[in-house]
Protein backbone atom coordinates (compact mmCIF):
# COMPACT_ATOMS: atom_id res chain seq x y z
CA UNK A 1 0.00 0.00 0.00
CA UNK A 2 0.93 3.39 -0.28
CA UNK A 3 1.62 6.07 2.21
CA UNK A 4 -0.96 8.66 1.09
CA UNK A 5 -2.38 10.44 4.28
CA UNK A 6 0.34 11.88 7.12
CA UNK A 7 -1.29 13.34 10.54
CA UNK A 8 1.31 14.84 12.73
CA UNK A 9 -0.44 15.40 16.30
CA UNK A 10 1.07 18.23 18.23
CA UNK A 11 0.19 20.00 21.66
CA UNK A 12 1.20 20.83 25.10
CA UNK A 13 1.57 18.18 27.73
CA UNK A 14 -0.49 15.94 28.75
CA UNK A 15 -3.14 17.21 26.10
CA UNK A 16 -4.44 13.36 24.89
CA UNK A 17 -1.70 12.91 22.28
CA UNK A 18 -0.36 9.60 22.90
CA UNK A 19 -3.76 7.82 23.88
CA UNK A 20 -5.03 9.33 20.91
CA UNK A 21 -2.58 8.69 18.00
CA UNK A 22 -2.39 5.29 19.97
CA UNK A 23 -5.89 4.63 19.77
CA UNK A 24 -5.52 5.18 15.96
CA UNK A 25 -2.88 3.85 15.10
CA UNK A 26 -4.08 0.05 16.02
CA UNK A 27 -6.56 -0.22 12.83
CA UNK A 28 -5.13 -2.21 9.87
CA UNK A 29 -2.95 0.19 7.54
CA UNK A 30 -1.89 2.46 9.96
CA UNK A 31 1.17 2.89 12.09
CA UNK A 32 2.29 5.71 14.44
CA UNK A 33 5.72 7.26 14.57
CA UNK A 34 7.10 8.35 17.72
CA UNK A 35 10.45 10.08 17.47
CA UNK A 36 11.89 8.58 20.14
CA UNK A 37 11.92 5.08 19.82
CA UNK A 38 13.87 5.79 16.84
CA UNK A 39 16.61 7.77 18.71
CA UNK A 40 19.73 6.21 19.86
CA UNK A 41 19.30 5.49 23.32
CA UNK A 42 23.19 7.33 24.48
CA UNK A 43 20.99 10.02 23.08
CA UNK A 44 17.98 10.08 24.77
CA UNK A 45 20.05 9.01 27.91
CA UNK A 46 21.91 12.64 27.30
CA UNK A 47 18.29 14.46 27.40
CA UNK A 48 16.51 12.83 29.52
CA UNK A 49 17.20 14.41 33.11
CA UNK A 50 18.37 18.20 32.08
CA UNK A 51 15.39 20.70 32.75
CA UNK A 52 16.53 22.82 30.24
CA UNK A 53 16.99 19.88 27.76
CA UNK A 54 13.89 18.39 28.43
CA UNK A 55 14.21 15.56 25.96
CA UNK A 56 15.34 18.08 23.33
CA UNK A 57 16.86 16.52 20.21
CA UNK A 58 19.19 17.76 17.94
CA UNK A 59 18.03 18.42 14.59
CA UNK A 60 20.61 15.61 12.48
CA UNK A 61 19.36 13.35 14.34
CA UNK A 62 15.62 14.36 14.17
CA UNK A 63 16.36 14.17 9.93
CA UNK A 64 18.14 10.90 10.33
CA UNK A 65 15.23 9.04 12.14
CA UNK A 66 12.89 10.50 10.56
CA UNK A 67 13.85 9.90 7.14
CA UNK A 68 14.47 6.21 7.91
CA UNK A 69 11.59 5.57 9.21
CA UNK A 70 9.57 7.00 6.41
CA UNK A 71 11.52 5.30 3.80
CA UNK A 72 11.74 1.79 5.72
CA UNK A 73 7.55 2.47 6.16
CA UNK A 74 7.09 3.50 2.02
CA UNK A 75 9.47 0.23 0.88
CA UNK A 76 7.33 -1.73 3.16
CA UNK A 77 4.49 -0.50 2.16
CA UNK A 78 3.10 -0.83 5.73
CA UNK A 79 1.38 1.45 6.24
CA UNK A 80 -1.44 4.00 4.06
CA UNK A 81 -1.82 6.54 6.83
CA UNK A 82 1.17 7.45 9.53
CA UNK A 83 0.42 9.45 12.40
CA UNK A 84 3.43 11.69 14.62
CA UNK A 85 2.73 11.45 18.32
CA UNK A 86 3.79 14.72 19.57
CA UNK A 87 6.18 15.55 16.21
CA UNK A 88 6.89 18.01 14.75
CA UNK A 89 8.09 19.90 17.71
CA UNK A 90 9.02 23.25 16.22
CA UNK A 91 8.84 24.76 13.16
CA UNK A 92 12.34 23.61 11.27
CA UNK A 93 11.07 19.92 12.14
CA UNK A 94 8.16 20.69 10.23
CA UNK A 95 9.90 22.29 7.46
CA UNK A 96 12.20 18.90 7.16
CA UNK A 97 9.26 17.16 7.87
CA UNK A 98 7.52 17.91 4.76
CA UNK A 99 10.58 17.65 2.48
CA UNK A 100 10.89 14.07 3.66
CA UNK A 101 7.63 13.30 2.82
CA UNK A 102 7.68 15.23 -0.49
CA UNK A 103 11.01 13.31 -1.45
CA UNK A 104 9.79 9.90 -0.33
CA UNK A 105 6.17 9.55 -0.48
CA UNK A 106 4.96 12.43 -2.78
CA UNK A 107 1.18 12.95 -3.07
CA UNK A 108 0.88 12.35 0.52
CA UNK A 109 -1.87 14.44 2.05
CA UNK A 110 -0.74 16.21 5.21
CA UNK A 111 -3.32 17.65 7.98
CA UNK A 112 -2.12 18.59 10.82
CA UNK A 113 -3.56 18.68 14.38
CA UNK A 114 -3.34 20.70 16.98
CA UNK A 115 -4.35 19.06 20.32
CA UNK A 116 -4.74 22.07 22.59
CA UNK A 117 -6.58 22.50 26.05
CA UNK A 118 -6.53 24.82 28.83
CA UNK A 119 -3.54 24.90 31.49
CA UNK A 120 -5.40 23.79 34.34
CA UNK A 121 -6.37 20.42 32.80
CA UNK A 122 -3.23 19.63 31.44
CA UNK A 123 -1.34 19.89 35.36
CA UNK A 124 -4.77 17.96 36.41
CA UNK A 125 -4.11 15.50 33.92
CA UNK A 126 -0.56 15.39 34.25
CA UNK A 127 -0.68 14.56 38.08
CA UNK A 128 -3.01 11.92 38.09
CA UNK A 129 -1.79 10.26 34.95
CA UNK A 130 0.53 7.00 35.33
CA UNK A 131 3.30 4.85 33.30
CA UNK A 132 4.05 1.13 33.79
CA UNK A 133 7.46 0.11 33.67
CA UNK A 134 6.82 -3.34 33.39
CA UNK A 135 4.52 -3.34 30.35
CA UNK A 136 6.52 -0.68 28.80
CA UNK A 137 10.34 -1.45 28.82
CA UNK A 138 11.72 1.82 27.86
CA UNK A 139 15.69 1.98 27.00
CA UNK A 140 16.35 4.47 29.02
CA UNK A 141 13.48 3.47 31.78
CA UNK A 142 11.17 6.46 31.48
CA UNK A 143 8.28 4.80 30.08
CA UNK A 144 5.70 7.58 28.39
CA UNK A 145 2.71 5.53 27.32
CA UNK A 146 -0.65 5.81 29.23
CA UNK A 147 -1.06 2.99 31.76
CA UNK A 148 -5.08 1.78 32.50
CA UNK A 149 -5.48 1.11 36.55
CA UNK A 150 -6.69 -1.76 37.98
CA UNK A 151 -10.25 -1.50 38.94
CA UNK A 152 -9.58 -3.07 42.44
CA UNK A 153 -6.42 -0.67 43.16
CA UNK A 154 -6.02 2.74 41.63
CA UNK A 155 -1.92 2.34 42.42
CA UNK A 156 -1.55 -1.15 40.36
CA UNK A 157 -1.35 -2.10 36.49
CA UNK A 158 -4.35 -3.71 35.13
CA UNK A 159 -2.29 -5.15 32.95
CA UNK A 160 0.61 -6.73 34.85
CA UNK A 161 -0.51 -5.84 38.61
CA UNK A 162 2.37 -3.70 38.96
CA UNK A 163 2.85 -0.48 40.58
CA UNK A 164 2.36 2.62 38.70
CA UNK A 165 4.49 5.54 38.42
CA UNK A 166 4.28 9.05 37.71
CA UNK A 167 5.79 10.16 34.18
CA UNK A 168 9.39 11.55 35.03
CA UNK A 169 9.08 14.51 32.82
CA UNK A 170 5.43 15.41 34.73
CA UNK A 171 7.25 16.15 37.82
CA UNK A 172 6.38 19.78 38.41
CA UNK A 173 9.38 21.49 37.86
CA UNK A 174 9.82 19.68 34.50
CA UNK A 175 6.38 19.81 33.59
CA UNK A 176 6.20 23.71 33.95
CA UNK A 177 9.05 24.28 32.30
CA UNK A 178 7.46 21.59 29.24
CA UNK A 179 4.56 23.78 29.32
CA UNK A 180 6.49 26.95 28.42
CA UNK A 181 8.63 25.33 26.25
CA UNK A 182 5.33 24.26 23.92
CA UNK A 183 4.00 27.66 23.80
CA UNK A 184 7.36 28.99 22.97
CA UNK A 185 7.38 26.65 19.69
CA UNK A 186 3.64 26.72 18.94
CA UNK A 187 3.35 29.58 17.14
CA UNK A 188 6.70 28.55 14.67
CA UNK A 189 4.52 25.01 14.11
CA UNK A 190 1.62 26.45 13.07
CA UNK A 191 3.43 29.20 10.94
CA UNK A 192 5.45 26.83 9.27
CA UNK A 193 2.49 24.60 7.95
CA UNK A 194 0.62 27.97 7.01
CA UNK A 195 3.85 28.63 4.85
CA UNK A 196 3.32 25.32 3.36
CA UNK A 197 -0.37 26.02 2.98
CA UNK A 198 -0.75 22.82 5.51
CA UNK A 199 -4.37 23.78 7.43
CA UNK A 200 -3.83 22.77 11.04
CA UNK A 201 -6.66 21.48 12.78
CA UNK A 202 -7.37 23.07 16.49
CA UNK A 203 -9.30 20.46 18.52
CA UNK A 204 -10.10 20.17 22.09
CA UNK A 205 -8.29 18.12 24.02
CA UNK A 206 -10.09 18.76 27.14
CA UNK A 207 -13.21 16.66 26.67
CA UNK A 208 -12.95 13.23 26.54
CA UNK A 209 -10.96 11.02 24.91
CA UNK A 210 -14.17 9.09 22.75
CA UNK A 211 -14.92 13.06 22.25
CA UNK A 212 -11.64 13.90 20.14
CA UNK A 213 -11.21 10.20 18.89
CA UNK A 214 -15.14 11.25 17.09
CA UNK A 215 -13.40 14.91 16.18
CA UNK A 216 -10.66 13.27 14.27
CA UNK A 217 -11.96 10.48 12.94
CA UNK A 218 -14.28 12.99 11.28
CA UNK A 219 -11.28 15.27 10.49
CA UNK A 220 -9.53 12.44 8.82
CA UNK A 221 -12.78 10.89 6.44
CA UNK A 222 -13.06 14.79 5.34
CA UNK A 223 -12.70 15.30 1.68
CA UNK A 224 -10.32 12.75 -0.07
CA UNK A 225 -8.40 10.22 2.04
CA UNK A 226 -7.44 6.86 0.93
ZN1 LIG B 1 1.84 -3.11 33.63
Amino acid sequence: MTLALAVPVFGPPAAGKTTLTATLGQMPGRAVFRLREHVPETILAATATSAERLGWIDDFTVVTALRSYIEATVQAGAAHTVFFDNFPGTGAQVRFFLTVLEQHAPGCVVRAVELATDTMTLYRRAFHRRVCHRCERDPIRDPRLPAVPSADDAQRCARCGGILHPRRGDAPRLLRARVQRYQQTAAGICQAFSEADVEVVRLDGGTSAAQVFEDVTALLTRGSTP
